[in-house]
């Protein structure tokens, strides 16, 4: 499904060498957790895939069953089925979270030649999916994300995923800053989602959310590579000795 090959990406702006040379493939049906100290270029990985300005491809390849992303622009690349849930979702303020979603929701299936939602369905839809991820009715009436708490912002990313129906769900540190409670809300909303047929790119820096999200493969990034990758424990690993002891023994 996704397909990333050697992937070199530098600022636009300055010189400097951001991913150095990613490889990952992420298979339909499964779930890949992206641990790695801080700066080692994740959220530039997820950035990269989503179609964010100020990056430059310098080298190698990302497809999504086999269609170039890279080449695309970020609407192409949702209605292509990839979706990423921010690590600092945006406020928007003058923008009602309903509109947002449903015109979200309407652009991706006119971009795929769908037939639109009607109203009705739309509000059924989505007030049953806000209820399970315990998102209060009058949050979906507000400007997306204004005066959110972080906890909100955050299961708010997971209903905007809800509502999208990806092929490919990148997750950029969406339990960082949520209690436990919250977090389990989120790893609930993801386990609902899992499916044959969609796959996810899980970026944690916690162990925890990985107990509640089994995923099938880990990976350790490190100065802009992944440099390590292995079931489970290894996130155990992690959580039990940092990363130190991985780094060593790679370099
Ligand atoms: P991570 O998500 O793993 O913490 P990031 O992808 O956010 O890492 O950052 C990787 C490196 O690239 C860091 O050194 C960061 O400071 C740098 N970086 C990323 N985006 C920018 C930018 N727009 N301007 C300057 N430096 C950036
Ligand atoms: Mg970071
Ligand atoms: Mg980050």
């Amino acid at each position: 499904m996704l397909n990333i090959k050697n992937l070199q990406v530098k600022l636009e702006e300055e010189d400097k060498q951001i991913l150095k040379g990613v490889d990952l493939s992420v298979k339909a049906g499964t779930v890949h957790a992206i641990m790695g100290p801080n700066g080692s270029g994740k959220s530039t990985l997820s950035y990269v895939l989503s179609g964010r300005e100020g990056y430059e491809v310098t080298g190698g390849s990302a497809t999504l069953d086999g269609v170039d992303l890279l080449e695309m622009e970020p609407e192409e690349r949702a209605a292509a089925g990839l979706f990423l849930a921010f690590q600092y979702p945006v406020e928007i303020p003058g923008v009602g979270n309903m509109t947002f979603l449903r015109t979200a929701v309407n652009a991706q299936r006119k971009a795929r030649g769908e037939e639109e939602m009607s109203a009705a369905e739309f509000l059924k839809v989505v007030r049953a999916k806000a209820k399970e991820l315990q998102i209060d009715a009058e949050m979906l009436k507000r400007p997306v994300n204004v005066g959110f708490s972080g906890g909100e912002k955050k299961r708010n990313e997971i209903l905007q995923m809800a509502m999208l129906e990806p092929k490919m769900c990148i997750l950029d540190e969406t339990d960082s800053g949520l209690d436990v409670d919250a977090m389990k809300l989120v790893a609930d909303g993801v386990n609902k989602l899992r499916s044959e047929g969609r796959g996810f790119l899980v970026i944690t820096h916690y162990q925890r959310l990985l107990d509640h999200i089994k995923p099938d493969v880990v990976h350790i990034m490190a100065d802009g590579r992944i440099v390590k990758s292995g079931g489970p424990q290894l996130a155990l690993e992690v959580e039990n000795n940092g990363y130190a002891d991985i780094l060593n023994e790679v370099a």
